[in-house]
């Protein structure tokens, strides 16, 4: 197995995210031998990570023997995924795939001490863990604000009442050992955190609307503000420590509102589920999260003028905010996450005219700008980035 081991990770990979079903696929993705890859097939098997059918059913009329088919395991290990948002927490398993085999959401008031919540989620995951009886062998954590690398502090948790340079990474490391979330030695899994957005796009980018893009960018509002994200033929775009696509803070309305950071008028406040409710002219209730409220809104009322336009004014200077990346970054697709989905797929046209119109490269209508696909995208990109030291070196990980 010597000869094959370095190809155990990016197999791993191709069956992961779906681009190797059959092992003549697997063969042909890697360049190597069919023995080799039915090697590495195998030993991916042994390791409890994937499923080797080696009698699959010919489909009906296809000549000669059907490849073997390859599944992640429908059994296998799992990490877990955390992601704390204005409004409370979600804790989940997330197995290989991106397939989530079990949530516990949480609602409650974010505290300013970020270690009460982070043993809060901990702990709903680990009580998942204990019901479940899967093996774990990650954590990830997913945090509404840009995570400095590589010390794992949240530098502007602007809609959370955390102190800046939260220390995250060291309180979510410490609650997993806390909650004996173990892995294969019986010591605590590493914990790794990251920025909601720049997770969400990783996760698009392997598992949903962003599969195959070269330069994808990403954009999308929380329950407050406004994140992005660039994925470079697969991996994050971070900058040189952590903090790079801080989008939020491009100014889309120059007379507009104060925005945390001390500016006026950024995407952040003049384009998140707030700013809609706003000029639409609805006062937020407290029962459910400003994104709902906002999605609800557009859902069922969008033939109200008042709704209407509150719609037309935040897609007018998200376009805005979106032809300036787009100049900067020449993106291959654009995706819009949040309430940017819902205002994309209500009114699809208006939103590409205004990236079009004052855009450079947008001009000729050639980058399309599509909606998040994954239901909790954020969650599965914690769990990616627990899941990336198995992905690079399943033995390893497992040992
Ligand atoms: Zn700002």
């Amino acid at each position: 197995m010597e000869r094959g081991r370095g190809a155990l990770g990016p197999a791993l990979e191709l069956v992961h995210t779906g681009r190797a079903p059959t092992r003549a696929v697997l063969t042909a993705e890697l360049g190597v031998t069919r023995a080799t890859a039915g090697a590495v097939a195998a030993e991916l098997e042994a390791l409890g990570l994937i499923r080797v059918d080696a009698r699959p059913t010919a489909p009906a009329g296809s000549q000669g023997r059907p490849s073997h088919r390859l599944s992640v395991a429908p059994d296998g290990p799992v990490v877990l995924a955390a992601q704390i948002h204005a409004d409370g927490y979600r804790a989940a398993l997330v197995g290989l795939g991106g397939r989530v085999v079990a949530t516990a959401p949480g609602c409650m008031t974010v505290p300013a001490d970020p270690s009460h919540i982070i043993d809060a989620v901990v702990g709903a995951g680990a009580g998942l863990l204990r019901s479940s009886g899967r093996r774990c062998l990650g954590a990830g954590l997913a945090v509404p604000s840009a995570i400095a690398e590589p010390d794992g502090t949240a530098l502007n948790p602007l809609h959370l009442s955390w102190p800046a340079g939260a220390p995250v990474h060291e309180l979510f490391t410490e609650a997993l050992a806390k909650c004996g979330v173990t892995g294969p030695t019986g010591a605590p899994v590493p914990g790794v955190t990251g920025n909601d957005v720049n997770l969400a796009a990783l996760a698009e980018h392997r598992h949903g609307a962003g599969r195959g893009a070269r330069h994808l960018l990403c954009v999308a509002t929380g329950h407050r503000g406004v994140g992005g994200a660039l994925v470079l033929d697969g991996r994050l775009h971070s900058g040189s420590s952590g903090l790079a696509l801080e989008v939020g803070h491009l100014t889309v309305n120059p007379a507009g509102v104060p925005c945390h950071c001390g500016s006026r008028g950024c995407l952040d406040v003049e384009t998140d589920p707030l700013a809609f409710l706003t000029a639409a002219g609805r006062t937020p209730g407290p029962e459910v999260s400003l994104l709902q409220q906002s999605r609800d809104l557009l859902r069922t009322e969008y033939a109200d003028p008042s709704v209407r336009a509150a719609a037309e004014l935040i897609v007018d200077r998200l376009g805005l905010g979106l032809a300036g990346l787009v100049n900067i970054l020449n993106p291959d697709r654009i995706l819009l996450g949040g309430l940017h989905r819902e205002l994309l797929e209500a009114d699809p046209e208006r939103l590409r005219a205004v990236v079009a119109d004052r855009s450079l490269w947008g001009r000729s209508g050639s980058v399309p700008i599509l909606a998040c696909t994954l239901d909790f995208n954020s969650l599965i990109g914690a769990a990616e980035a627990a899941w990336q030291p198995v992905l690079d070196d399943p033995l390893a990980a497992l040992a």
